[in-house]
């Protein structure tokens, strides 16, 4: 259930509403918009709600029952769309925000000549991961917190904001005392007591599609984070596995539009992960961007050929230049910016 406030709505009023549902056992969370306050009423509670009760309070314009499973990420608790800020980079306005760089820290030096590169053409945020859920347990499994030293140290060299995946609820804290945006990875996008943890910090979250989520149950993922009181949470759509093996995965690109269409939340487009080979990364950029992405990610390696990890989905720093300028031609058509 929404409860949406009348414009004219006064601060009293909108209290007393959250105070009966609280008394009810119910949790409330509101969306002050710019025009008016909606109150998203969420949790399970002995007393059953009826919605006339709250009809007749003063200064409710409309009590709405929501049928889909998901609330606080959903578009009728939040019409406006959430703009994240991290300093003065602003994840879902007019801007499309570029977030690049190597899949796994190698190294300060690796971390510092892409970084170099990336934020010369225009990437606001820097990537690489730390600790990394590789298929394989012999394969390389990240730097850990020394990775994610790099990754601090770097990004404020070069003034990047830094994003990175936490894998589990016991790296939370340690990422996020380095980190501006924890990334959660695909395989983990159904963990939920991870989701739940991360509901509780105060830090921008990132949440990958699993590798073959429907977007409900991508939404709904998103709840579990928002219903622990974090609303800064950001959609990234990384390619569902299908039984094409031309590429890695099938990037979907239809899933930017629907996510637009539902929720508020910002989407960011990976077409790294999401195609797996670097020839394929700069068409669905594009692609993604004319969608209505309010981000790209994507891994740059200057030397993808000894690459640790991903190296044949790694953009070469030129590539990453290229495609820049591409993005900028295409966004305006849409009224936007890179
Ligand atoms: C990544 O971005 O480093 C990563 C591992 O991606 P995904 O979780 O989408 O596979
Ligand atoms: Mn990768």
């Amino acid at each position: 259930m929404v409860i949406v406030m009348n414009e004219q709505a006064t601060e009293d009023q909108v209290e007393k509403v959250i105070a009966a549902l609280t008394q009810k056992g119910y949790d409330a969370h509101r969306s002050t918009g710019t025009t008016r306050t909606v109150i998203g009423v969420v949790g399970a509670s002995k007393s059953p709600l009826d919605p006339r009760e709250f009809e007749i309070m003063p200064g409710v314009h409309e009590v709405v029952k929501i049928t889909e499973p998901y609330k606080l990420a959903g578009r009728i608790f939040k019409p406006e769309d959430t703009i994240i800020n991290i300093g003065d980079i602003a994840i879902g306005g007019r801007a499309i925000v570029l977030m690049a760089g190597p899949c796994a820290v190698e190294s300060e030096k690796q971390l510092d000549i892409i970084a170099a590169s990336v934020s010369r053409y225009g990437a606001r945020l820097l990537r690489g991961g730390a600790f990394k859920p590789r298929t394989s347990p012999y394969a390389f499994q990240g730097l850990g917190e020394e990775g994610l030293k790099h990754l601090r140290k770097v990004g404020d060299r070069y003034g990047m904001a830094v994003i990175t995946e936490v894998m589990d609820t016991s790296q939370i804290e340690l990422v996020a005392r380095y980190a501006d945006i924890l990334q959660v990875g695909a395989r983990n996008m159904q963990n939920f007591t991870l989701l739940k943890d991360l509901g509780r910090i105060r830090k921008p979250v990132m949440l990958k599609r699993g590798l073959s989520a429907t977007i409900q149950e991508w939404m709904l993922s998103a709840e579990y984070i928002m219903a622990g009181g974090n609303h800064d949470v950001m959609f990234c759509e990384r390619g569902i596995r299908t039984f094409e093996n031309f590429t890695r995965n099938t990037m979907d690109i239809s899933a930017i539009p629907i996510i637009k269409k539902i929720s508020h939340l910002p989407i960011i487009a990976d077409p790294s992960h999401g195609t797996g080979l670097r020839d394929k990364v700069i068409p669905m950029a594009r692609a993604a961007v004319a969608a209505g992405a309010d981000g790209i990610m994507v891994e740059v390696h200057h030397e993808p050929e000894v690459a640790l990890s991903d190296g044949p989905q790694s953009l070469y720093p030129e590539q990453f230049a290229e495609m820049m300028a591409q993005l900028r031609i295409i966004a305006p058509a849409i009224g936007r910016t890179v």
